[in-house]
């Protein structure tokens, strides 16, 4: 080989090889940068809390079937006066009245669209129109579960850390078998579903639990159900925004009284970085 080249050979490969350095150097500090993001930050609260936890559009989406049912309703409608808002209003009233009357749920619901419809319609419900109506509440009893982001590898961590009990308001049968179709069963150590979750169901179930209100929280993505009334039994509360929250959930949340937290995270995977 000619001694020129062979210096350069030697030249570029000790150059080579500090690149080779240098980039080994780089993805290694890369990979314990990615490896310390990838590990879930110290809890702030001790172990052994109970963490009460609201299910629809909390653990799994819910309210987003009920919306594109109730699209699919006014569409069906098409009424010739009313703007789709109004109709929408017209069965929020139906709702609402409903759910007073029979509680919250499929049976409930399928009763506010038939309702709604009698009352905004020129002609009278047919069978073929009734099934129609029928088949927009069939297709939420259809639909699978759906985790939302961060639950599956959240709550086996929130498990082994805390005592998690699942309360949900609603009808108990069809909220049960959701639990079962979601495979998380195994993760509560127990299931409440009352009729409202208002101050008094937080109550029962604080005693019958006898749990420790400095050591409970609650958490959900409804101000109305989860946050305030939870709050007002001195427990705390942990709110989870869901952008589909149903409207009849919405309310303006109450400020933590003193002694109490009240935090707000982005997804149910944060809760780790607080549990
Ligand atoms: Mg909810």
């Amino acid at each position: 080989m000619v001694p020129g080249v062979c210096g350069m050979t030697k030249a570029y490969r000790s150059v080579s090889g500090l690149w080779r350095l240098y980039f080994v150097s780089v993805r290694c500090a890369l990979l314990a940068g990615s490896l310390l993001l990838a590990m879930p930050a110290e809890a702030q609260f001790a172990p052994g809390q109970t963490l009460l936890i609201d299910a629809d559009d909390t653990l799994w989406e819910n309210n987003i079937y009920f919306e594109r049912a109730i699209a699919a309703f006014i569409s069906y409608l098409n009424h010739k006066e009313y703007s789709r808002e109004q109709v929408r209003e017209k069965l929020n009233e139906v709702e609402r009245e409903n759910v007073r009357q029979h509680g919250y749920g499929l049976v409930s619901f399928r009763r506010a669209l038939v309702t709604c419809f009698e009352s905004l319609s020129t002609g009278p419900i047919t069978p073929e129109k009734h099934e129609r109506i029928m088949s927009f509440a069939q297709s939420i009893a259809d639909q699978e579960i759906e985790l939302l982001e961060g639950v599956a590898e959240t709550l086996p961590v929130l498990a082994s850390r805390h005592r998690l009990i699942l309360m949900t308001k609603g009808n108990q049968v069809e909220q049960v078998d959701k639990l079962a179709r979601s495979g998380l069963r195994d993760y509560f150590t127990a299931v409440e579903v009352p009729r409202e979750k208002d101050p008094e169901a937080y109550r029962e179930v604080c005693g019958r639990y006898e749990l420790a209100p400095h050591t409970t929280w609650m958490i959900g993505n409804s101000p109305k159900s989860d946050i305030n009334p939870a709050l007002a039994c001195g427990l705390h509360a942990v709110y989870i925004h869901h952008p589909y929250t149903w409207v009849l959930e919405h309310e303006v949340r109450d400020e933590a009284p003193a002694g109490q937290h009240f935090l707000e995270v982005e997804s149910f995977g944060d809760l780790v970085k607080w549990f």
